[in-house]
């Protein structure tokens, strides 16, 4: 068993965490942070310097690298900022389910300026009255001679306020039982691509976290699109969505682990300077004791992450779990009892990196749902595989 980091996986994680020591400064954070804006010029030179494309194919430019290279690169982007880490992240993760299902030309179209830092991605499955249960969408999708017909609302979609194109889970057939007859379209921003009817995007303001990306509802009124926007098989939607989250949550779980190690840095860095009683607070026990602790929960999320994208790039096995993104708040909130009073407060970061990583729990499928499908699964096992293979 070798748990090393290959000698180029080493390079592009000492590289991105180089990079975004230097660019993802906490002056630049705190004014993305209150200008609800997105680091659009940070994601462009993570894009240029290659970073964005790792594990996009190379017959577009990118490098045909695996889920594990993205980790490293997530992780330390998140480490060094869990607002910009995350947005730049959540920039392009969506654009998977093209390159896992998009045809050359849709890779081309997409994908190509996506990794250059022109485009940015978005993924719509949720709906007001579908949230954990996509196995109906209220969304249609209509087929009519050369084009596609969309009808209906999507919320919560990041990246909603500056996407270039959306990937959009619409049911395709409404007698079709629960889970089937869904489709993926792709539907993108510039109204010079629709061949009629209305696209209107409004954004959700005033979230928790994650404040410099855009969340937003879309209404489509008899958008047509054209044909060749089909994402996939025509009926194949929701198990498309369905790879992708299975892939994505592995990812997910990299910006958990970013954020918590962030976090560990800053708390660990006060309490060897912070003096109270004429002692520095990492000597008080119960400082220390839990900067231990903190410690060794980010090591459990480190090789927890990094075995699941090595199981996803070496084997048919996806699996994230819950534990890092649940593991991950425990360290921050625990960061912020470090930081006393100061951890309240924007200033120290904590307490952003608190609110950002909140959501990881949530999107992508919530911790209940996940948990769902691990009992399922666990059911389902033979005990003597489980015995022999899993424990
Ligand atoms: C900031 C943000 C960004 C997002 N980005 C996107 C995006 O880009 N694209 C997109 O399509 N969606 C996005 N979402 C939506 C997200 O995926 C959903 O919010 C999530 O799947 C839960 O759906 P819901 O909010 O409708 O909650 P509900 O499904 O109503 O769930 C409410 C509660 O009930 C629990 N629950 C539901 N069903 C079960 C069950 N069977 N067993 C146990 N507990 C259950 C849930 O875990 C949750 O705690 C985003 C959400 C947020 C907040």
């Amino acid at each position: 068993m070798d748990f090393s980091l290959t000698r180029e996986q080493g390079d592009i994680k000492r590289a991105a965490g180089e990079f975004a020591k230097g660019e993802f400064t906490s002056e630049r954070a705190i004014e993305y942070e209150l200008n609800h804006e997105f680091p659009k010029d940070l994601y462009k030179q993570a894009c240029e310097l290659g970073f964005i494309g790792l594990n996009y194919p190379k017959e577009i430019g990118g490098e045909g690298l695996g889920v594990m290279e993205n980790v490293l690169v997530v992780e330390e982007f998140c480490k060094a900022d869990s607002g910009i880490g995350m947005a730049i992240h959540l920039a392009y993760l969506p654009a998977k389910i093209v390159k896992f299902f998009g045809t050359p030309e849709q890779h081309r179209k997409f994908l190509k300026p996506m990794i250059q830092g022109d485009y940015i991605s978005a993924v719509s499955f949720t709906e007001p009255d579908h949230g954990s249960d996509l196995t109906a969408m209220a969304t249609t999708v209509e087929e009519k001679e050369d084009r596609f017909i969309i009808n209906g609302t999507k919320i919560f979609t990041t990246n909603a306020g500056y996407a270039d194109f959306f990937i959009v889970l619409c049911q395709n057939d409404q007698e079709a039982k629960r889970g089937h007859g869904m489709s993926t379209i792709l539907v993108e921003r510039d109204p010079s691509t629709w061949l009629g009817g209305e696209f209107e995007i409004n954004e959700i303001p005033n979230k928790m976290g994650i404040r410099m990306t855009s969340s937003g509802e879309l209404v489509f009124k008899n958008l047509e699109v054209p044909r060749e926007n089909l994402l996939g098989e025509l009926g194949r939607g929701l198990l498309n969505i369905l790879d992708f989250l299975d892939e994505s949550r592995i990812e997910i779980a990299a910006q958990s682990l970013g954020n918590a190690e962030g976090a560990f840095l800053k708390a660990l860095n006060h309490a060897k300077g912070r003096k109270q009683f004429n002692q520095p607070i990492i000597d008080f026990q119960g400082i220390g004791h839990k900067l231990a602790r903190m410690w060794s929960r980010i090591q459990s999320i480190k090789w927890l992450t990094y075995q699941s994208a090595w199981l996803c790039d070496h084997t048919p096995r996806k699996m994230a779990g819950t534990i890092p993104l649940l593991t991950a708040k425990e360290v921050i909130d625990d960061a912020i009892t470090v930081f006393g009073g100061y951890g309240y407060f924007l200033e120290q970061e904590v307490e952003r990196r608190y609110r950002d990583n909140r959501i990881v729990e949530m999107y992508e499928g919530t911790v209940e749902v996940q948990l769902n499908n691990m009992i399922r699964i666990l059911k389902r096992l033979n005990p003597d595989f489980l015995n022999a293979s899993l424990l």
